[in-house]
């Protein structure tokens, strides 16, 4: 890696930054821009463990050990130079993601995003502060970054900008989804409704939270687990279209579980529905089919006035 890489990768992250990231809290601060705590590389009851902020670098007076953040990385985590270089590239990369999402986060008061999470039928804040969800207004965004500190480079190798230099989730609803994010478009007549940034759908949304749940719903759209969030059903999560990659039906498959298909209403819905119930069954889960009013997805059938006892009374009449 060039030596200017290098120190840009270095400098962009404090040190005390990176560590508060796993939970490490100065205890002492000197006027000096030092800081002291507990040394992470070792177990002691003093502080001994120091942080010059400004100049980016730490030294233990118990264990003996300094140096920049690259060398913190390497012997908090047992890894050789380039791996450590490695991580810190995906640490900065996770920063960014988390830095744009707070920024979406915060736009959710624009009329516009308001107007279609109305049409949605999703008002519940608790809800969208849960999964994450936001608003791209396009256009702000690069601007905000880049006053963050986040070099142009990093903006469009992440896919938050598009090769013209555009907000590529311009005007659309935007959910965190792993390493990646997913944004829906709010315009009726957008060709390319959904879309993810450059790095794919990755696995199942909202996996982590329940990996090893007995009962997990599965819908085709974002908007559609939203809607049953917001309607009490945690368990739900989706693969981002009728059809799942090999890790979403891994994910489903591993463990034991019933999987409650809940997929749209319309022929291409039902034929998918149909072909993953045979395919869970094959690979020994639980699997059942539920069928929702003509021309409806969960999100619409919430939208339009059903209620949280209505759906259970579908999920009662499930098909295996
Ligand atoms: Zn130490």
């Amino acid at each position: 890696m060039h030596r200017d890489r290098l120190d840009e990768l270095k400098n962009r992250i404090g040190l005390l930054d990176y560590l508060s990231r796993y939970d490490w809290q100065p205890c002492r601060r000197s006027s000096g821009g030092q800081v002291a705590g507990l040394c992470p590389l070792h177990t002691e009851t003093r502080p001994s463990f120091w942080i010059h902020t400004r100049k980016n670098l730490f030294y233990c007076h118990g264990c003996g050990r300094g140096g920049d953040l690259i060398r913190l990385v390497q012997l908090y985590h047992h890894l050789t130079f380039p791996e450590a270089i490695a991580h810190l590239r995906r640490h900065t990369t996770t920063s960014l993601l988390d830095d744009a999402i707070a920024f979406y986060r915060a736009q959710l008061h624009r009329p516009e995003a308001i107007a279609y999470l109305d049409q949605r039928g999703l008002h519940d804040p608790a809800t969208l502060a849960t999964l994450g969800i936001g608003y791209a207004p396009g256009a702000c965004l690069a601007a905000h970054l880049l006053d963050l500190g986040y070099a142009p480079d990093q903006l469009r190798q992440a896919g938050l900008i598009n090769p013209e230099g555009r907000d590529t989730l311009y005007r659309r609803m935007v959910f965190p989804h792993g390493a990646t994010l997913y944004g829906r478009s709010i315009d009726p007549l957008c060709r390319a409704p959904h879309r993810f940034l450059h790095t794919g759908k990755g696995g199942l949304f909202g996996w982590p939270w329940h990996p090893s749940a007995p009962q997990v719903i599965l819908v085709e759209g974002f908007f559609d687990v939203a809607a049953l969030w917001q309607a009490g059903f945690v368990h739900a999560t989706c693969g981002g279209g009728t059809h799942l990659n090999s890790t979403q039906f891994q994910q489903l498959i591993t463990g034991k579980r019933t999987v409650r298909i809940a997929l749209d209403a319309d022929a291409a819905g039902q034929q998918a529905a149909l072909s993953l119930s045979t395919r869970l069954h094959q690979a020994g889960q639980q699997a059942r089919r539920i069928l929702l009013p003509q021309s409806h997805d969960p999100a619409s059938y919430f939208a339009a006035g059903a209620s949280a006892d209505d759906f259970r009374t579908l999920i009662e009449q499930a098909l295996p």
